[in-house]
């Protein structure tokens, strides 16, 4: 008989699920928009919903199902399952509960783990360099990483180490939505390049023909000959670059993947210079910098791993 396992992505714009065997192969895949509310409730069954259409396309008994990852934004309460209070997330949502919905659908034990912690974990057991010393970094809405070293996928006990989107690279710089000051996320996530455009246009005078209160990411990146998007494209560089080579002195990775929409779509003014400037930043081992082998599905993918794995050998690997 053969061992289903899915894994399950709660993004703030999407969930997405997906059934695989323990090969890691995917048989079927479900997608749903995340529900802006009225409450967690609501995203619950939205998650539930999204694998029950995957096993559906599948043919596959939720009973079937060996055991379960979900992969999502933070800040995750490990101990709950469930999604605390999210910035990313509609203004009337609280908590999200994540293990009780899947494992009542399933009756599988669920593992839950943040989604760049699930983006290591999917680059280890999919991606065909995989050293014991390695990170995987999305720069998406948000930006964040997960790092495996000597061989453990770091999780912190509450499941949010390495949140390096939080390190500050500008002291008393532009508050981020975490409400602290000069963050890495704050000039460089998708959702805050919009206002970083604006902070430069404000702060340095530099011209621009944008629209600076209807642009968003696309934009800027678009407009690359636009005076201003220009200056916050290099402004950006330079920030991504000093970030990540703060990940390299803090974890020591042999190689560094990069995910998350901004990256994926801006290889050449988001990836390609990171690898440029490390070598000039880090005074250690200097890492391959390489974009994602599994492109939008990184974290689902990384879920279904986590899935596949939690119960195997490695323990470590991803701790319920
Ligand atoms: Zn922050």
């Amino acid at each position: 008989m053969t061992a289903w396992y899915v894994g399950v992505d709660l993004g703030a714009s999407n969930i997405k699920a997906v059934v695989g065997q323990e090969s890691g192969s995917v048989v079927s895949r479900a997608r749903r928009r995340t529900p802006p509310g009225p409450d967690g409730d609501a995203v619950a069954e939205a998650l539930v919903a999204a694998t029950r259409a995957a096993l559906d396309d599948a043919g596959v008994a939720p009973e079937a199902v060996v055991r379960c990852g979900v992969a999502s934004i933070g800040p995750l309460d490990k101990a709950a399952g469930e999604l605390g209070r999210s910035a990313n997330l509609g203004p009337g949502i609280d908590r999200v509960p994540l293990t009780d919905p899947l494992a009542d659908l399933l009756g599988a034990e669920v593992t839950v783990l943040n989604d760049a912690n699930a983006g290591v974990v999917g680059e280890r057991f999919y991606a065909d360099r995989t050293p014991d010393d390695m990170a995987y970094l999305t720069i998406s809405s948000g930006i964040g990483a997960g790092v495996a070293v000597d061989g453990r996928v770091l999780s912190g006990w509450d499941g949010n180490a390495a949140e390096v989107g939080h390190n500050t690279v500008e002291i008393g710089g532009l508050t981020c939505g975490c409400g602290a000051d000069g963050h890495w996320e704050a000039y460089c996530s998708g959702a805050n390049i919009p206002r970083h455009a604006r902070h430069v246009h404000e702060t340095e005078g530099v011209p621009t023909d944008l629209s600076l209160d209807e642009i968003d990411a696309k934009d800027v990146f678009e407009a690359a000959d636009d005076p201003l998007a220009g200056r916050v494209i290099e402004r950006m560089q330079a920030y991504n670059a000093a970030g990540v080579a703060d990940l390299v002195h803090a974890y020591a990775p042999l190689v560094v993947y990069v995910g998350g929409a901004v990256a994926r779509n801006n290889p050449e003014q988001v990836v390609e210079p990171v690898r440029e400037r490390l070598p000039e930043l880090v005074m250690t081992n200097v890492p391959e910098v390489r974009l994602t082998s599994l492109g939008d599905e990184a974290t689902v993918r990384g879920a279904l791993a986590a899935a596949i794995t939690a119960g195997a050998n490695d323990r470590s690997q991803v701790r319920p």
